[in-house]
């Protein structure tokens, strides 16, 4: 009874389609507005940074969106991924609760971030671009960008946020492994880095300047584009995969989660896992609840302001209707460094603003108590970012041992922290604290927040 339960599907059984949730959003989203004339943006204002197939599925209203042949030829190398039963976790706890977590460690960059680097990658090579611009925070995306990139023959660009560059050495030895070139931002290399640099020397940078030096270097060639790894509707689109693949585990298992958890930095993994099922409740099928959990440090769902802003810190991109914490806001140097974003995916914004999706907010202690509690359970260290989804699940299942309750918990295991040793070892002796979201330059970001 004691044991770990694998669930596997057949290669055959690999999806076929994208699940797109505006299909079944319930009430319609505000408009994406042009960064200068703040008129709603044309597919025309993407074309220097997307490729068209990547726009079309931006402004797609259609549920189902097929996923051309070359990418699920390279996904089958590690899709679909397994779905386990974590028996031996609820036995730690002697939860009556059913806990699962699908598992996207799998993937050759150990982390869910292949899943659409692989497709953006297939559109932007189609489309005879020749170079892609990027930004990375903990390193995952430049890193699974990096690897599509090789798959597909295009020269990478990845500005890496600083204090993870620092931090992390073999995130970069990884990239420049498959021929990415990698720079530490805030850098020299663009007008917006420079003014970082000028204003703030010792910045450690965030995923917001890096934004800005991609998509700066990206404007500037005919023949580059620029790619994000979170946040847009075809990022989320292209995570689907993992929901759809879960729902037919789930079936597998003969259950069906009353609690779907993943942790939430832009919130492409957990619109991953979380969106097929909300779609299905949408149109009429099994209710759910859904939990988003992120940072103390950087809340974004529970502290951010719903509201117009931009993606990035030096104003490039387009202003989406999202939770913030204003595009200035420069997060601490926490180690969940995915999670280190001041805005939050459209999509998910507007559903946790209609009340389908709840948030929490977990400091990083806590988080890696939690993830080291799995490990010796469950046999697989998590990424940091993947450590708060474990704390609630951990929660979860502990209220259901004290309320009697046999729930089915559903959770996204979106990374292993096979490349995070620094962050484990620092917690191992006790060098870890717990930053506090600052207040005050909380409310500073905010009150810059443009007036639309
Ligand atoms: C990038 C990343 C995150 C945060 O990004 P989301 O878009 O919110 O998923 C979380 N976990 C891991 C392992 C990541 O690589």
């Amino acid at each position: 009874m004691s044991e770990t339960v694998k669930y596997l599907l057949d290669e055959s059984r690999l999806p076929r389609a994208w699940y797109n949730i505006t299909a079944d959003m319930p009430e319609p989203m505000a408009p994406v507005l042009h960064p200068v004339s703040r008129e709603p943006v044309t597919a025309d204002d993407l074309a220097s940074l997307f490729p068209r197939g990547v726009i079309e599925q931006e402004v797609s209203s259609e549920r189902y969106i097929d996923i051309p042949e070359p990418v699920r030829r390279v996904y089958r190398q590690w899709r679909p991924s397994p779905l386990y039963r974590a028996r031996r976790l609820e036995q730690a706890l002697s939860t009556p609760a059913r806990i699962y977590y699908k598992y996207e460690g799998v993937s050759p960059a150990g982390s869910h971030k292949p899943n659409t680097a692989v497709p953006q990658a297939f559109y932007n090579a189609a489309e005879g671009i020749r170079r892609i611009t990027t930004e990375t925070g903990a390193g995952q995306w430049g890193s699974s960008l990096a690897m599509a990139g090789a798959m597909f023959g295009l020269e990478i660009v990845v500005y890496m946020v600083k204090v993870s560059f620092q931090q992390k050495p073999y995130r970069r030895a990884f990239m420049e492994s498959f021929g990415a070139r990698c720079i530490a931002s805030p850098s020299d290399t663009t007008e917006s880095g420079r003014k970082i640099l000028a204003e703030r020397p010792d910045s450690t940078g965030s995923l917001g300047v890096a934004i800005s030096e991609a998509v700066e270097l990206a404007v500037q060639r005919e023949d580059t584009h620029y790619a994000l790894g979170s946040v847009l509707n075809h990022v989320l689109l292209h995570q689907s995969v993992i929901g759809l693949e879960a729902m037919e585990q789930m079936a597998m298992a003969d259950d069906y989660p009353d609690i779907v958890i993943g942790c939430t930095g832009g919130g492409s993994n957990f619109a991953g896992i979380a969106f097929p099922f909300m779609g299905e409740q949408f149109r009429g099928g099994r209710s759910l609840e859904v939990v988003a959990v992120e940072p103390a440090a950087c809340p974004t769902l529970t502290r951010g302001r719903f509201a117009y802003d931009y993606g990035d810190t030096a104003h490039l991109t387009p202003l989406t209707k999202m939770h913030t914490l204003g595009s200035s806001f420069m997060p601490p140097g926490f180690h969940a460094g995915g999670l280190r974003y001041h805005g939050m995916a459209p999509q998910i914004s507007h559903l946790a603003h209609l009340g389908h999706i709840k948030a929490r907010a977990y400091n990083q202690l806590e988080c890696f108590e939690a993830g080291l509690q799995f490990a010796r359970a469950e046999g697989i260290i998590p990424a940091p970012e993947a450590n708060h989804a474990v704390k609630a699940t951990i929660d979860e299942a502990i209220r259901c041992r004290e309320a009697g309750e046999s729930r089915a918990i559903l959770f996204n295991l979106c990374g292993h922290g096979n490349f995070d040793m620094q962050a484990y070892t620092d917690y191992l002796a006790g060098r870890l604290r717990d930053d506090e979201y600052d207040a005050a330059e909380g409310s500073m970001a905010l009150a810059g927040l443009p007036s639309v």
